[in-house]
């Protein structure tokens, strides 16, 4: 048996990202200044479909700085679903706003519009669709909504870059668009993030932010608090070579995820990744639910499988269960929360890796009486 342990994701560096951060570290500018910024920023704005781009420290750093831009202040809501990575509400309450929590899709496990509509108030100043494992958000649906309220979108496209909606590239179709570039995102830059807009203003009012707010007519004069959410010239030598090469990444991500259909015995009660006809995903994760599981189950489902050299992880914990935001939890996502993991995908991944997970996957749910 030459069965060795399949991690549930890893980075892909190659030739061409040894090529330009070498490059990057030998031109001597390796802090927030250099060329390798400036063509990022250009590329990535280009990629989204969006007249600006700001290169940042990190997504999280992205959120916060997009909703500062927006001037963000306690007594303002804004509406971000229940179930996402922590930092989309995190980022909201540090200017002290509210996140208010709304219930997901049970398809597309992104905000469900029928539940953001009901929790729109006078102090609702922005909605955060979350394009969650890659899938987009039903923007169209969300946007009325936005539009006739005179509330701003910021999509969290972290773990999207690519996603269309509609023939569209996420990131360009709401105020702003936010990334991510952490080492296991579609594209990575070690630590990184990307703000995308259209907007000019709140493009030069994030720019000024990510740099402390300095006067742009007297030095080290400062008319408001401001940040420094700068990326490195280093960082970006990688972001750029790692975007090249985003079209054939997000073509095997598509091709895995088709694998994983061939070999994972689905059903109406065990089921991967659902993606709506207007829909292009990133496949930024494989997601498997099984209705027969409870958190309980699905994390003995884990054990097993990693007893068999094959990682995975769960889906997101809810927001409300967390004791920062606990609430009432929302029907859809807590359901999700408890029967959703996620199966290993990355570039270097061979279809009989995922013949292999696809198999002991099957015997695993059979052992376990759920199939
Ligand atoms: C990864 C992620 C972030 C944060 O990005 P970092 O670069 O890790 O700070 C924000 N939102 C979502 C949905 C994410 O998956």
């Amino acid at each position: 048996m030459t069965d060795s342990f399949i991690p549930i994701s890893k980075p892909t560096i190659g030739p061409r990202e040894r090529e330009l951060v070498l490059a990057a570290l030998d031109s001597g500018w390796v802090s927030s200044i250099g060329e390798y910024i400036d063509r990022f920023e250009a590329e990535f704005a280009k990629y989204c479909g969006t007249r600006y781009a700001l290169a940042v420290s990190n997504g999280t750093t992205a959120l916060h700085l997009a909703f500062a831009t927006l001037d963000l202040k306690p007594g303002d809501e804004v509406i971000v679903p229940d179930l996402t990575f922590v930092a989309t509400a995190n980022a909201v309450a540090y200017t002290g706003a509210t996140p208010v929590l709304a219930d997901v899709d049970p398809d597309t496990l992104c905000l469900d519009p029928a539940s953001v509509r009901a929790l729109i108030s006078p102090r609702t100043k922005a909605i955060v669709p979350v394009h969650l494992y890659g899938h987009p958000a039903d923007m169209d649906a969300l946007t009325e909504i936005a539009d006739s309220h005179g509330i701003a979108i910021i999509e969290d496209a972290a773990e999207a870059h690519g996603a269309e909606y509609r023939g569209r590239r996420v990131g360009g179709l709401g105020k702003c668009g936010v990334f991510s570039f952490y080492g296991n995102k579609v594209i990575t830059t070690g630590e990184g993030g990307m703000l995308t807009t259209d907007d000019e203003a709140f493009w030069q009012r994030a720019k000024r932010l990510r740099d402390h707010a300095m006067s742009p007519t007297r030095r080290y004069f400062h008319e408001e608090r401001g940040f420094n959410y700068r990326i490195t010239n280093l960082q970006a030598a990688l972001g750029v070579a790692q975007l090249e090469r985003i079209g054939e990444f997000l073509a095997r991500r598509a091709e895995i995820m088709d694998w994983y259909r061939q070999v994972v015995g689905v059903s109406d009660s065990v089921r991967l990744n659902r993606v709506k006809n207007w829909a292009k995903s990133a496949y930024w994760m494989v997601c498997l639910e099984v209705d027969a599981f409870d958190a309980e189950r699905r994390d003995e489902f884990m054990r097993l499988l990693k007893a068999r050299g094959i990682d995975s992880r769960p889906y997101f914990c809810t927001m409300s269960a967390m004791p920062m935001y606990r609430q009432k939890g929302l029907p859809v996502a807590g359901r999700k929360a408890d029967i959703g993991l996620n199966l290993p995908s990355y570039f270097d991944m061979t279809k009989s890796d995922v013949e292999r997970i696809g198999s002991e996957v099957n015997d695993i749910l059979k052992s376990m009486g759920v199939v």
